[in-house]
């Protein structure tokens, strides 16, 4: 069954069950006593397939109990450093560090982690009741049950003693799998397998949770809801999440702290606010928020004022004497500022640059325009800043109200309006701490 045409109802199930699993979960490990410290140190982890350096010299230090997500764009080596966590991979160079503990020679099965896939990895032959049971039977296994028939008879044994088939019936219950426990995997939906992998996580009580996309499989709206409940099971648990997506709203709103990967190398690590608000360099800028932060050109820096296209732009009192404080090669400043800090007014009203309108996308809550300026230098150009293609222009983007009625091509005048001054060196890429 489609997950798009998910009742409300069952949408409602996912996120209440989820919650219960999070109550579930955090009586278990209460009742245990377990208390596992899993802070996470990954130190200068590099790890090459041949020639391809897919995790280049990673330095990171994580506490216990963080939401740590890892994120970047396809191919930066997200899931090799999970897969260096989980101990499906080795690194090349660098250790990998778990709750003080050197990992790189320790084997994935000794790690007490548990994994959760985007494509669930639940075993297709077993029945959900099985596929929860599994970790702790295993756990349990002798050498000899693999003798034929005997391993049969003793998983069955296992299965049924009060400790497994309590456990696994409590978390199924709290998950609204008890219906679904004696189906295999082939008959679920997309949100049902999920669920059963969340269980199968949350059964073994690990020290640490390792996902791995997933959402992605999931419809929009029950995205969002699973998003809260992870959430939600992530505080009850008291465990150390790592979390890899390549999805910035998804790393926002789940993270504690995030790593944003490119090419493999660490461009920022830090809180979601940090990385919105600060953005270290111009990759994280235009990787994180929807639309990008936009860039411009400085034309003049004078005085603590600063200037786009000759404009004055309007900022804060408290920025003129940090921007006094500069003393930058104009050439090589850009200005960086979000989407929601340009405004649109009458064309040619003052103090405003001039633009036309090359797009128009409505959101529902606001429209995004995008805007080429009439001044066409004051763009940045990412393809030519790479590839010396100045074709390609990046437009300007703006969120205006959605009482705005625009058209593509209509002129208008453009302000810019910041609250805090974020400029990078046009020549590294790099923020300017000012
Ligand atoms: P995606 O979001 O697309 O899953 P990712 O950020 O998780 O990407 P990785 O899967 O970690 O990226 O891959 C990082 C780089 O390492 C890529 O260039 C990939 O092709 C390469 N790579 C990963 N695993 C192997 C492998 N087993 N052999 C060779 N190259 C690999």
């Amino acid at each position: 069954m489609s997950l798009s045409s998910s009742s409300s109802l069952r949408r409602h199930s996912v996120a209440h069950v989820l919650s219960e699993g999070a109550r579930y979960s955090s009586a278990v490990l209460h009742s245990n006593k377990r208390a596992h410290m899993a802070s996470v140190v990954l130190d200068k982890v590099t790890k090459r397939f041949g020639s391809i350096v897919a995790v280049d010299n990673v330095d990171l230090s994580v506490a216990h109990g963080e939401f740590l997500v890892l994120l970047g764009p396809s191919g930066c080596g997200k899931s090799t450093l999970l897969r260096m966590l989980a101990g499906l991979e080795s690194p090349t160079s660098g250790r990998v560090v778990v709750g003080g503990e050197v990992m790189n020679s320790v084997d994935a099965r000794a790690r007490d982690v548990a994994f959760v896939f985007q494509s669930y990895a639940l075993y297709p032959h077993m029945t959900v009741r099985r596929n929860l049971s599994f970790p702790l039977i295993m756990r349990q296994f002798k050498p000899w049950y693999h003798i034929p028939g005997i391993g049969a008879l003793q998983r069955r044994r296992l299965e049924k003693t009060p400790e497994i088939a309590g456990k696994v019936e409590a978390v199924a219950a709290s998950l609204g799998l008890e219906q679904l426990l004696d189906r295999r995997p082939g008959t679920l939906s997309g949100g049902q397998r999920q669920r059963v992998a969340v269980g199968r996580a949350i059964v073994r009580d690990p020290k640490l949770f390792l996902m791995d996309e997933p959402l992605s499989n999931l419809d929009a709206n029950l995205r969002v809801q699973t998003r809260t409940e992870l959430s939600r099971l992530h505080r009850n648990l008291n465990t150390t999440f790592v979390y890899v997506t390549h999805d910035q709203t998804e790393a926002l709103s789940l993270g504690t702290s995030v790593l944003v990967l490119n090419h493999g190398r660490v461009q920022q690590f830090g809180s979601p606010r940090e990385i919105f608000n600060s953005p270290a360099n111009v990759f994280v800028a235009r990787f994180i928020g929807s639309p990008p932060m936009n860039l411009l050109h400085v034309s003049r820096l004078d005085a603590g004022e600063l200037y786009v296209s000759g404009i004055r732009i309007e900022a804060p009192s408290v920025w003129e004497a940090k921007l006094r404080s500069v003393r930058d090669s104009v050439d090589d400043l850009l200005l960086g500022i979000r989407p929601d800090a340009v405004h649109l007014t009458e064309p040619g009203s003052a103090g405003s640059l001039a633009a036309r309108v090359v797009g128009v996308e409505n959101t529902g809550i606001d429209t995004v325009v995008a805007l080429e300026l009439a001044d066409k230098k004051a763009h940045w150009r990412a393809a030519s800043e790479s590839t010396g293609d100045t074709k390609g222009l990046d437009p300007i983007y703006a969120r205006v109200p959605t009482y705005l009625e625009l058209k593509p091509d209509e002129n208008v005048g453009c302000k810019l309006n910041v609250s805090s001054i974020t400029l990078f060196r046009r020549s590294t890429g790099e923020r300017v701490a000012i």
